[in-house]
């Protein structure tokens, strides 16, 4: 379909050797460079403790980071490069979180809840078994909608991250989501449908595919990011994403640059 090649693709959920990515963003560039998009921005882990180094980055490699995407932007004028972060969201780490965010020229800040509590609910199923899913659901769709009232998040990085181990509730949970989607749009952030969790046992994307038009009918901007760990998976999915957002009313996609937000029409 001619429509399609017309799509103003963007990728801004990207990892790389600074956090827990295979490669470093020269190799995710010329990926996304072959995939055809229009923009890349990379957002490699940031934990405002800056605890879990296994998978985040060190603080004290962040001047490195932005340093060295800073000039991949100069370098690759076939590209427009974009350089985000993906936070941790962990309450009461407010000061360092607003002092990281506000230290480099970031373009867009990705919020992301992993963990509550002291424990991921990404690792392994073992958090999940013998617990009340209703109340882990409950707890961590307030989580999100927190992260998204703090003001220091552009985007919401996979919404409905509980989803992966594929423990979900049996009762129906539309009212967490209409929670979520009035919380984004009160805070005006933006949220991603996030194709990584097809690569995951959920074998699917986050947020569910079942409340999309709720967001639309919240007028909350959305992203299409990939959570790339490995270049290869750069716009992985990406024209089953967008045929999904236009089903659910969606007619344009959110870009960043400099922390501002601008919105591309033609979906
Ligand atoms: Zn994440
Ligand atoms: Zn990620």
């Amino acid at each position: 379909m001619a429509a399609r090649t017309m799509i103003y693709g963007t990728d801004y959920h990207i990892h790389t050797t600074y956090s827990d990515g295979r490669e470093g963003p020269e190799a995710c560039i010329e990926a996304a460079v072959k995939k055809g998009l229009r923009e890349i921005g990379f957002s490699d882990h940031l934990n405002p403790a800056g605890e879990h180094l296994k998978w985040c980055m060190d603080h004290n490699r962040l001047p490195e980071y932005a340093e060295h995407i800073m000039k991949l932007k100069a370098k690759h004028p076939e590209i427009a490069v974009r350089m985000g972060i993906e936070v941790d969201y962990l309450p009461n780490r407010e000061n360092e979180t607003r002092r990281l965010i506000n230290s480099f020229p970031f373009d867009y800040i990705i919020g992301s809840v992993h963990y509550m509590g002291e424990e991921t609910v990404d690792l392994g199923p073992e958090f999940y078994i013998g617990k009340d899913l209703d109340l882990i659901y409950e707890n961590y769709f307030n989580l999100v909608c927190e992260a998204a009232a703090t003001g220091f998040f552009d985007i919401i990085g996979h919404p409905d991250l509980v989803r992966i181990h594929r423990f979900i509730p049996d009762d129906d949970i539309t009212h967490l989501y209409s929670m979520m989607a009035s919380a984004f749009e009160i805070h005006d952030v933006a949220f991603e449908l996030n194709t990584n969790g097809r690569n995951r046992p959920l074998n699917d994307f986050y947020p569910d595919r079942k409340y999309l038009s709720l967001f639309a009918e919240h007028g909350v901007p959305v992203c299409v990011n990939s959570d790339a760990h490995f270049p290869e998976r750069i716009g992985q999915y990406f024209d089953e994403a967008y045929d999904l957002l236009r089903l659910a009313g969606y007619k344009e996609m959110a870009v960043f640059a400099r922390r501002e937000r601008y919105m591309i029409p033609g979906l």
